[in-house]
């Protein structure tokens, strides 16, 4: 790129932040007074919930100054710390949390139903369009709480998810906080979409494709360079489908660069070649046997077991699911979670939508997780703390405490004695601004 044009770039960059600035300032409708701290609120409700502890501090508010928490306590001593020109943003008998993390999204994906439909998504949708759509699944994901996703690559809409992230950072489109892994790595002709004529050779597809480790290692690079924040493969697809040197490669690659690794597997072959090239996460992991969480265990890898998208398949078609080979599935789905836990291996919320009729339910693998022998707030912990861990963001999100962003939730009821409750959100702030209040309605 010549000299002119990188001044022009990076012009165009400023000026859209700039302009980002002046809506949302102009959005607002607010002028502090001189000297006054921009942005000051205090938020006050009937409870918060402490996803550390799991205990509750009663009678409590935020107060919130730019787009961070700046004091959090009892209602009484917070006020005290708020200068008086702070708006009081009251939400009476609720209970707050954290803004939630799903580590596990596909925001481009409205997959079509049928077995042809990720053919057609791809046959009939120009990436344009796809960014649209993926700004659209972003608001319904941020209105149902989850102000912060790991979203683990874009089914073959090219690089829309970096775009839609910086949208979303400029100010242009509501959304959560992305961490983005791009296209997706998988080895050639294992990954969708399936079934396409031979003679369509350039016919797109769901990931990047890769046959040997210099082509993973090329495809890490430049992925990296069109912005991805973290790397996925697909290790997997029934059988173990990139070799453990594909993957060494990409690890290394992608470490190198600070990115962490996200792999797709299923099997406990899978599993062990990922994890023993060195992967950060295991997504799925649903044959997972306990030498492969064991292992999982001791090299500190996370598991994000993507449970309420099976439970949703199995919901719409339940006649599918009732053969010995589908029951046996299903029964290692679940013993998966309980050995996970019983070792201790990290458990990381991750509700993999890719539908319309999944974005912004991301709520119920909360629910899922719970059903497999998570306590509440084991599973508030793999959406909350945990996640913020993996996604590399421990000091910015994940809990209500001072210096971390202002990204809070509300809800009617008691999600540690009920965790469904957090699937009617209610109030959702993301980085000190209210993007929806509907408590002042009831329920
Ligand atoms: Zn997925």
């Amino acid at each position: 790129m010549g000299v002119l044009k990188r001044v022009y770039w990076s012009f165009r960059k400023d000026f859209t932040f700039v302009l980002a600035f002046l809506l949302s300032t102009g959005a607002s409708g607010q002028s502090a007074p001189i000297g006054a701290p921009r942005n000051a609120i205090v938020v006050r409700a009937g409870q918060i919930l402490d996803v550390r502890s799991g205990t509750y501090l009663k009678d409590a508010a935020i107060y919130v100054e730019g787009d961070r928490i700046k004091a959090v306590g009892l209602a009484s001593d917070v006020l005290k710390q708020a200068p008086a020109t702070a708006s009081i943003v009251e939400l009476g008998d609720v209970t707050m949390l954290p803004g939630l993390i799903d580590c596990h999204t596909h925001l481009m994906a409205r997959v079509p139903d049928g077995d042809d439909g990720y053919g057609l998504n791809l046959l009939t949708k120009s990436q344009a369009y796809r960014a649209l759509e993926g700004a659209a699944n972003a608001r319904v994901t941020l209105e149902a709480g989850f102000t912060t996703v790991r979203d683990v690559e874009n089914e073959g809409s090219g690089y829309a998810d970096v775009a839609l992230r910086d949208a979303i950072q400029n100010g242009l489109v509501d959304g959560p906080r992305m961490r983005v892994a791009t296209r997706g790595i998988a080895a050639v002709g294992q990954y969708f979409p399936f079934g396409i004529s031979a003679d369509l050779s350039d016919f797109p597809t769901g990931a990047q494709m890769v046959s040997g480790p210099e082509e993973a290692r090329r495809a890490v690079r430049e992925q990296i360079g069109h912005g991805a924040d973290l790397i996925k493969v697909y290790a997997d697809w029934n059988y173990p489908t990139l070799t453990f040197a594909e993957m060494q490669v990409v690890v290394e690659e992608a470490h190198k660069a600070n990115l962490k690794v996200a792999a797709h597997a299923t099997s406990p072959g899978g599993i062990r070649n990922a994890v023993v090239a060195g992967v950060d996460s295991i997504e799925h992991g649903h044959r997972a046997d306990r030498a492969a969480l064991e292992l999982m265990k001791s090299k500190g890898t996370y598991l994000v077991p993507t449970l309420s998208v099976m439970d949703a398949m199995v919901a719409r078609a339940p006649d599918k699911w009732t053969s010995p080979e589908a029951r046996s599935f299903l029964e290692s789905m679940r013993q998966a979670v309980a050995i996970a836990k019983e070792l201790g291996v990290k458990i990381a919320n991750g509700s993999d939508p890719d539908s319309i009729e999944r974005h912004g339910r991301n709520a119920e693998e909360l629910e899922a997780m719970t059903r497999r022998g998570l306590s509440s707030i084991e599973a508030i912990r793999a959406a909350t703390t945990t996640a913020a861990d993996l996604i590399g963001w421990p000091g910015d999100v994940g809990a209500i405490e001072v210096g971390k962003f202002a990204d809070l939730i509300a809800v009617h009821g008691d999600p540690v004695a009920d965790i469904t409750v957090l699937q009617h959100v209610g109030f959702v702030m993301k980085g000190g601004r209210v993007i929806k209040n509907e408590l002042a309605k009831g329920r």
